[in-house]
């Protein structure tokens, strides 16, 4: 091991690796954001500047057979950037916006790069990269497409993979795969790049990324909705979908208990509606013409209300109360302040969530009586709930139990995923079998036995029984 360090210190300078007491530091270091990751004792945390770098280290530890981790922000909830034992491939000094081409809205990131500054960037040239979610300020462009990110804006414009045009990414052996296609339109054979997009760095490391980007709206209007039945949730949506013109770009519900926790302290939000309701519903617009789109937005919602689809409504009147709607949203940090809690993100269809919360509901009250705290809200456009479980101080065993019934629950209803958008990592690879076919995770091993014969590229995720 001293003898790859040495090797690999050689290779990229001495402050590129970071061996001992230093990795752990970094490692630290990368923890910062405040969200319960485990990414273990790296050996070496590496920090290249270029892609040479990058082949330069998976050449190395490929002849060592030295397993290799990559980090984006380390914002992941599944414990996909975990490095115990490993070398961590940080991508953090890979950060820069290489071009930004406004006549073909296209812009070229490398891996690095915060998401928050690639949507600025392009906000800057009066343009759109429509991802956004809760990590923005510490996901990196290489995290968000090893994973596929999902996030608040999937409704109107797709995940990550939807985002992606092109990217650079190198192969466990080093080689450099230049696929930095910046067109929208290519069918010349095989689309690799879907390869890497949402393989959470299993089959190669992404450094370079072309990303199409969008007009930048020119008009955003906000609301929070309270809903008092489960079936009014999907008939406002249709109405919206139908009568805004393609212009929602969010339409995310809130259970009671959710909004609860994000409105009352130590939260620093407070009640934009009475509490007392069972769904919150905050709907996002982003349109072509801010006064116009102001009017229809509001005729919309009070159809909704004449409807009787939608009990009471506040739209925002200014940025700063648009703000405060989505920090509510945003605010997820709250549902874990009353004790450890287990996280799900799971994808049904929309009429099958009722039935199923309230059976795993039933199923963890049965079982843990009342101490059980069962907290929901997601991407109800997407058919993506996020559901905590809480239930004493969260052993694994306990975890364990939870998972086996809000999954047991899940493989009922057919078509349904274990993951909606957080993807697979250590946590869910036991269960993939819920949500892929025997064929589906055979042509999986199939492709990663192909592309990491070695098997170094962050071993044991996603696939159980290859570390
Ligand atoms: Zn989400």
């Amino acid at each position: 091991m001293t003898q790859l360090i040495e090797q690999l210190a050689a290779a990229l300078g001495q402050d590129a690796v970071l061996s001992g007491a230093a990795a752990l530091e970094a490692r630290d270091a990368a923890q910062t954001h405040g969200l319960a990751v485990d990414l273990g004792a790296p050996l070496a945390v590496l920090r290249p500047r270029t892609t040479a770098d990058v082949a330069r280290i998976l050449r190395l530890a490929h002849a060592a057979g030295r397993a290799v981790v990559p980090w984006g922000g380390c914002t992941g909830l599944v414990d996909g950037a975990s490095a115990d034992g490993a070398l961590a491939l940080s991508l953090e000094r890979m950060n820069a916006i290489e071009q930004i081409d406004e006549t073909n809205r296209v812009m070229r990131v490398q891996a690095g790069c915060v998401l928050q500054k690639a949507c600025e960037g392009a906000e800057a040239r009066g343009l759109l990269l429509p991802l956004d979610l809760g990590a923005r300020g510490s996901a990196t462009v290489g995290g968000v497409i090893a994973t596929n990110a999902g996030g608040n804006r999937v409704l109107r414009w797709g995940m990550t993979r939807d985002m992606v045009l092109g990217l650079e990414a190198v192969l466990a052996d080093g080689t450099v795969v230049n696929a930095l296609n910046t067109l929208i339109k290519n069918n010349a054979g095989y689309d690799l790049k879907q390869l890497f997009i949402g393989s959470e760095g299993t089959l190669g490391v992404v450094t370079r990324a072309v990303l199409r980007l969008r007009p930048k709206p020119l008009s955003e209007n906000v609301a929070l909705l309270a809903v008092d039945a489960f079936e009014h949730l999907p008939r406002t949506l249709t109405r919206l979908e139908r009568e805004l013109g393609g212009s929602l770009s969010s339409f995310e519900v809130m259970w009671a208990e959710f909004y609860r926790l994000v409105t009352t302290a130590p939260a620093l939000g407070r009640p934009i509606l009475p509490h007392g309701h069972p769904f919150y519903v905050l709907v996002e617009t982003r349109g072509v013409n801010a006064s116009a789109d102001a009017e229809h937005f509001e005729n919309v919602l009070a159809g909704a209300l004449e409807a009787g689809e939608v009990i009471d409504a506040v739209i925002a009147k200014s940025d700063s109360e648009r703000k405060a709607m989505w920090s509510l949203r945003d605010d997820v940090p709250q549902v874990t302040r009353e004790g450890p809690m287990c996280a799900f993100d799971v994808s049904l269809k929309i009429d099958d969530m009722p039935g199923y919360l309230d059976e795993v509901h039933r199923a963890l009250k049965a079982r843990w009586g009342s101490e059980c705290r069962f907290v929901v809200w997601g991407h109800l456009g997407d058919g993506n709930l996020h559901v905590m479980v809480g239930v004493g101080d969260g052993s694994a065993q306990a975890h364990h139990e939870i998972e086996a019934q809000v999954y047991g629950a899940l493989a009922r209803r057919p078509g349904a995923s274990i993951s909606g958008e957080h993807g697979i990592g250590l946590q869910k690879r036991d269960y993939l079998s819920c949500s892929r076919t025997p064929e589906e995770i055979a042509l999986m091993r199939t492709i990663k036995a192909a592309l990491d014969p070695r098997n170094i590229l962050n071993p044991g995720k996603v696939l159980a029984g290859s570390s």
